[in-house]
């Protein structure tokens, strides 16, 4: 039996699984699809219900793994395949080309700063723009830079060089390739997340107006790291709104576009940022449109109480 584990996702679950087994005495494999790991929660202002900085919490375990004896960090890298069975897994992972070293970058972010190239930045849940090579956001682990390759003038066009000719250590490479390691592992933990629902598809919700937004465009909003430093506006005037509604429940506990389930979360993060809106500017009108909820998850925090995070509606079905 291998003693070895593989931990697929470097978000706040995949992290801590890591740990606990690293610390354990096992040798773990923890793999991530995005350039750096803390998932989600990195990009959270505070976390439900005590309200504490998420990045807070997060970024001493961030370290924490980066430097771990135990573990081996495969960022910006995709699991191919999983075979074998429970004891010996043969795990297949494609480590994309970040077209960096790894090994030589020290993270200045002068490339950065130098590059041309300006995109989407999903960081901020496309509410800003970030350069065509990018250290996903200041706490990153690994603090290297990668190169969004389809949005590269080199990479698509042979033109420009900027970040090869400013990189100090030379680590800039455009001639990486992606590369296919195997791992032999005794088990594996699948931590791979989630993906938040398009609200684009329920046209009625008008997401294609600016001052639409997605609860984590709104984190993003409350954030001090965030697009605005902090400063809850309208993307549509820069100015504070005088009122928002908050609408529960969008592609969740609908059997029209085939999702019964419910959320397990909106109720929750729906009390966290009004409370911290309402701190922003107390003069802000907040309503919350819902279904129906769990009264606990709204008062408790109010009367500084902790509530569980595991909702009532969890484990139904609505039809
Ligand atoms: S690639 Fe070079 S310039 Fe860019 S962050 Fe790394 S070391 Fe600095
Ligand atoms: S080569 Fe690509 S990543 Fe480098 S500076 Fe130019 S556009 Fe940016």
């Amino acid at each position: 039996m291998k003693g070895s584990v593989a931990v697929v996702g470097g978000g706040i679950a995949g992290i801590q699984a890591a740990l606990d087994l690293a610390d354990s005495g096992f040798k773990t494999y923890l793999i991530e699809s995005r350039p750096s790991i803390g998932g989600t929660m990195s990009q959270l202002d505070k976390t439900f219900p005590t309200n504490d900085c998420a990045m807070c919490i997060l970024s001493p375990k961030l370290v924490e793994t980066g430097r771990h004896p135990n573990i081996e960090l495969l960022s910006y890298s995709d699991v191919k395949s999983i075979t074998g069975k429970a004891g010996d897994f043969k795990v297949k992972v494609v480590k994309k080309a970040r077209y960096v070293d790894e090994t030589k970058c020290t993270g200045c972010g002068t490339c950065t700063e130098k590059c041309p190239t300006k995109v989407m930045d999903e960081y901020n849940a496309g509410m800003s723009k970030r350069k065509a090579i990018y250290i996903p956001f200041a706490q990153a682990i690994p603090r290297v830079a990668t190169i969004d390759a389809s949005k590269c003038i080199y990479l698509t066009k042979g033109k420009c060089g900027v970040c090869k000719k400013v990189c100090g250590p030379k680590a800039v490479d455009y001639e990486q390739k992606d590369k296919e390691i195997e791992l032999d592992v005794g088990s594996v933990v699948l931590a791979t997340g989630f993906k938040p629902f398009d609200p684009s598809l329920l046209k009625q919700y008008r997401f294609d107006h600016p001052d639409v937004i997605t609860s984590l465009q709104f984190e993003r909003l409350l954030s001090a790291s965030g697009p605005t430093q902090g400063h809850v506006t309208k993307q549509s005037d820069g100015k504070v709104p005088k009122k928002i509604a908050f609408i529960q429940c969008v592609g969740s506990r609908n059997p029209r576009i085939d999702r019964k389930h419910c959320s397990s979360v909106c109720c929750m993060y729906a009390t966290k940022e009004s409370i911290i809106a309402k701190e922003h500017d107390s003069d802000i009108d907040i309503t919350i449109f819902h279904i129906d909820l769990d009264h606990t998850h709204f008062a408790a925090p109010l009367r500084g109480e902790m509530v569980g995070c595991v909702c009532s509606f969890q484990r139904r079905e609505y039809r």
